[in-house]
């Protein structure tokens, strides 16, 4: 169905270690992308957050 790979990935923030997203991306586009400012619902700010990929085991 989707053209590229689409890896799972969570976000986590940088400050508490919280995981506080996860998403999908295309690892040719996006898959340099490893951080970005999203708000944290622990640190109850916007932080930086790191990027991690989920491995999917089917
Ligand atoms: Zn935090």
């Amino acid at each position: 169905m989707a053209k590229g790979k689409s890896i799972f990935c969570a976000w986590y923030c940088k400050e508490c270690n919280k995981m506080n997203y996860t998403s999908k991306y295309i690892k040719s586009a996006e898959g340099n992308i490893t951080k970005k400012t999203k708000f944290c619902s622990k640190c109850k700010k916007r932080t930086e957050h790191g990027k991690k990929d989920i491995k999917k085991s089917n």
